[in-house]
């Protein structure tokens, strides 16, 4: 049996269950093994190339791939469709500011535009972003920005076999060395992300953003939170760190959002919806200025990119996202799937963290060299085997050095199993299980990819790859 330790709390309890019903459905489609070759060979071996509905399981992202509550289609229609002054505007801007505590909002059309506004108000060549690990739209903004990124995350992170239980940590030491080695006033902010999610979703505690706080305000340098994640995060504090075990997932939220001077959103991840963002901060200067921006790349500041009605379902899927009996089987649904991979074998990153269970690439496919694809190549045969989509969060997500144009070559290659909120049954994480398994059985007879197009900017989403022979 996994442990305790890898599983979380959920093993010395009876069930559980979703805390919601199903009101309406929307048909899966299955496909043949034959389908699938031609499929995948036409999408370039590359998930993201896919027609969606050549997929079964759809779990390339939990990015925007929520299901809507039945309050929350109501608020739809509550949309007041006004290009200035919406309603909606303010319902959202109100439930920020009560449940993240900041300041002022700027609304856009999904996190990297949000991304965008920050980098570009803060950030001029020559400046050095320190970051608990890279987010791949995120590193892009800082660096086409000018910015030098800084991965300050602990070692443990980069880990897969670690059990750390925060392993989104910020590594004191490492801070401190870039201020002392580019100045403090090279380092126009620390990019914190919570959880994080190229490290396999996993969290960063409350005593490190403290402490990352008091490190930074010595140098009067601010803290910009990757909040994108922030709730899961916040569940993670109430199940391990001593003290918060009693109070709510909302308290915990804003303790934590506390020691931070503003945040990015993508609203496609804990908010549960399929579309928005926003920009927040409780600095005036940089609202004034992300405001004026705003209107130049998303629209004017009180829409940001999205429809009064999107800004509705957002406020109220922040308020459900904070509902500790949903968080729990949000979290609870992604730590079923890995306990029974845990049971049979497969490699993956451990502990679960909030999002997904992220394969160990690496680990399947000894024989592969990173120059292959392990991660890439793993997603290709899941989808081959029983059409369920995943993701490469592997060297090709990593990347080329913008200095000197070589690849990346991340410690981690990981093919991401990402759990959309509130659309998939149990039954459903069976299948997938059963279809990893099937992958690892078969791991040996499996050859590499070579990549035969590669995109200039964010390649993983459009290269192309061919067998090798
Ligand atoms: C998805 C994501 C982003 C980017 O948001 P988009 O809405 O996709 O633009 C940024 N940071 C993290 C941690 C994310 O998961």
């Amino acid at each position: 049996m996994p442990s305790l330790h890898t599983m979380g709390q959920q093993q010395d309890r009876r069930s559980w269950a979703e805390p919601y019903k199903i009101k309406a459905v929307e048909p899966l489609y299955m496909t043949s093994r034959d389908h699938r070759e031609r499929a995948i060979a036409d999408a370039g071996y590359n998930t993201f190339l896919l027609h969606s509905r050549d997929v079964y399981i759809d779990l390339l992202t939990d990015s925007g791939t929520n299901a809507m509550s039945d309050r929350q289609w109501s608020g739809m229609m509550l949309g007041d469709e006004a290009y200035a002054g919406s309603e909606n505007f303010y319902h959202l801007e109100q439930t920020v500011k009560e449940c993240y505590g900041y300041e002022y909002l700027v609304p856009t059309h999904q996190g990297r535009g949000a991304e965008n506004l920050l980098s570009s108000t803060l950030i001029k060549p020559g400046h050095h972003v320190p970051g608990n690990m890279y987010f791949t739209t995120t590193r892009f903004h800082q660096e086409r920005n000018g910015a030098t990124f800084h991965d300050i995350i602990v070692d443990e992170a980069h880990d897969t076999s670690s059990l750390f239980e925060f392993k989104g940590n910020v590594d004191l030491d490492k801070l401190q060395r870039l201020i002392d080695e580019v100045g403090a006033d090279a380092i126009p902010y620390v990019c914190v992300a919570a959880t994080v999610n190229m490290a396999g979703g996993q969290p960063i505690s409350m005593a490190n953003i403290k402490a990352v706080r008091e490190l930074t305000a010595r140098y009067g340098i601010p803290i910009y939170l990757d909040a994108t994640r922030a709730v899961e995060n916040a569940l993670f504090i109430q199940e391990r760190e001593e003290g918060y075990a009693d109070k709510s997932i909302a308290e915990i939220l804003k303790e934590f959002c506390s020691h931070t001077d503003g945040a990015t959103m993508s609203g496609k991840k804990d908010p549960i919806v399929n579309i928005g963002g926003w920009l927040s901060t409780n600095d005036r200067e940089v609202f004034e200025e992300a405001r004026n921006l705003v209107v130049v790349y998303e629209g004017l500041h009180t829409y940001g990119g999205m429809a009064g009605r999107d800004m509705e379902a957002m406020a109220i899927g922040i308020r459900e996202s904070l509902d500790d009996d949903y968080m729990k089987s949000r979290v609870g649904q992604v730590r079923y799937l890995g306990m029974l991979l845990e049971q049979w074998g497969v490699p993956f990153v451990k502990p679960v963290g909030g999002h997904g269970i992220f394969l160990d690439a690496r680990a399947f496919y000894p024989h592969l060299a990173q120059d292959q694809f392990p991660s890439q190549t793993l997603a290709w045969q899941l989808y081959l085997d029983s059409g369920v989509r995943a993701m490469e969060r592997g060297i090709v997500s990593a990347g080329r050095d913008p200095v000197t144009g070589e690849h990346r070559r991340p410690k981690l290659e990981l093919t991401r199993l990402t759990i959309p909120r509130r659309v998939y049954t149990q039954a459903h994480m069976d299948v997938v299980a059963e279809a990893v398994k099937e992958c690892y059985e078969e791991r040996e007879s499996v050859k590499g990819l070579k990549m035969v197009y590669e995109p200039k900017y964010l390649r993983f989403f459009q290269a192309r790859f061919e067998p090798l022979a």
